[in-house]
């Protein structure tokens, strides 16, 4: 029999560190060591680690009731469907459990409305060269990048690839078969890469002209992360279609499908569902966070903190070989450089600040939307200093 490490499966690259305890924006190791967190479990502990309004909900709700059927009637749910359409372009809520299941559903949704209510036979989905929209069949062939892809063929049908910010390239994909665009409004795994204005604004045109659904994938750019509820709100475009996951429920797995009223009847009963998405504590847990981000003004205050943050690390970084750009949105931030920057992460973990990589050649910080105004400048001034001294010793001249 095989015991610790060796009985799980070996499909993650893990760090050799074992997170035990998280407060804010501070995480603990198993030996008692602390780290300043700029990455909040890839933007999902967006409101810190155990927030305190969500862990009282959670109390509450684990003391009441823990799961429901979808057989049956849930106001948790109901309440929160409520929120985020005010909140939100949508009107109409389906929940599930992840992010992947979030975009299934969408695909599920934009295929079966362009079928069933339309009367037509449309179901290509148009998405992204660098593109990330998850792990299950349907949206690793979604998401624009090989690497996710290698022996797991024969891929569903009806997805085609088109580089990011490329108009001409996105009117040449469309046909007579193309039911949606799924977009993310900034690229997060693909390099922290922002859409340019112009391109969305020929995205919801295209969308307009050819009667296509637009869905924004908003996984990890949602949930105040960018310096609005939603990062479609800074683009003037409504999207047809929102998928939201991590943040949600901030650390609770919750997975949401938001879509326009008139999509409606392109899910009856029993035509999609889940058994675990939108239970009573889920739902719990995503309201507190949702009530507590509109009552605190968090998305403006990650919208003030990011652009701090950026013009901080420019300034920093100024005149350090091999920087190539700091961009991004709100608290979604990456510092690309010209060579890999695995040998950073490393770093920065020995100096107690977590932060991930977007691609070999970029540092992606996520910081949680609450993290103290010292913290955050505590953070990336290590940081800068780890990435002038790599460059000190000529890997990136
Ligand atoms: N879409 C985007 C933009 C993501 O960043 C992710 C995860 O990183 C996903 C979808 C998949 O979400 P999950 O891992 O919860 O299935």
């Amino acid at each position: 029999m095989t015991t610790g490490k060796e009985a799980l499966f070996p499909n993650y690259g893990r760090f050799p560190i074992r997170l035990v305890k998280g407060k804010g924006s501070r995480v603990w190791d198993e030996a008692g060591k602390e780290y300043l967190d700029l990455m909040s479990g890839i933007a999902v502990a967006n409101l810190g680690h155990a927030p305190e309004p969500v862990l009282e909900a959670l109390k509450r709700q684990l003391d009441e009731l823990w799961h429901v059927s979808n057989l049956f009637e849930i106001p948790g749910q109901e309440r929160l469907a409520a929120l985020l359409a005010r909140l939100s372009c949508a009107d109409l809520a389906f929940f599930c459990n992840s992010g992947a299941e979030a975009n299934e559903a969408a695909i599920k949704l934009a295929r079966r409305y362009h079928r069933k209510v339309l009367g037509n036979n449309r179901y290509e989905i148009i998405t992204f060269r660098n593109s990330f929209h998850g792990r299950t069949l349907a949206t690793l062939t979604a998401t624009g990048q090989d690497k996710v892809k290698d022996g797991f063929d024969p891929l569903p049908t009806g997805f085609v690839h088109v580089d990011y910010n490329d108009v001409d390239g996105l009117k040449s994909a469309i046909t007579d078969k193309t039911a949606a665009i799924m977009l993310e409004f900034v690229q997060g795994e693909g390099g922290v890469r922002p859409a340019s204005p112009d391109f969305v604004a020929a995205v919801k045109s295209l969308c307009a002209e050819h009667g296509l659904l637009l869905i924004a994938d908003e996984i990890q750019t949602g949930i105040g992360r960018t310096g609005t509820f939603f990062a479609y709100e800074q683009f003037d475009a409504e999207p047809d279609i929102i998928t939201l996951a991590k943040g949600l429920a901030s650390g609770f797995p919750m997975g949401a499908m938001l879509g326009k009223a008139y999509l409606s009847d392109g899910f009856s009963a029993g035509s999609h569902g889940s058994t675990f998405g939108g239970t009573p504590i889920a739902c719990a847990a995503a309201l507190a966070t949702l009530e507590t981000m509109e009552k605190e003004g968090i998305p403006a205050r990650a919208k003030r903190l990011g652009e701090q943050g950026a013009e901080r690390l420019r300034s920093a970084l100024s005149g350090v070989p091999g920087l190539v750009e700091v961009r991004g949105r709100g608290l979604l931030l990456g510092i690309e450089m010209a060579a890999p920057v695995a040998g950073i992460v490393t770093k920065a973990q020995e100096a107690g600040l977590l932060v991930i990589t977007a691609g070999p050649n970029v540092l992606r910080l996520l910081p949680a939307l609450t993290i103290e105004e010292e913290q955050w400048n505590r953070g990336l001034d290590t940081l800068a200093g780890l990435i002038a001294a790599e460059s000190k010793d000529g890997i990136y001249a």
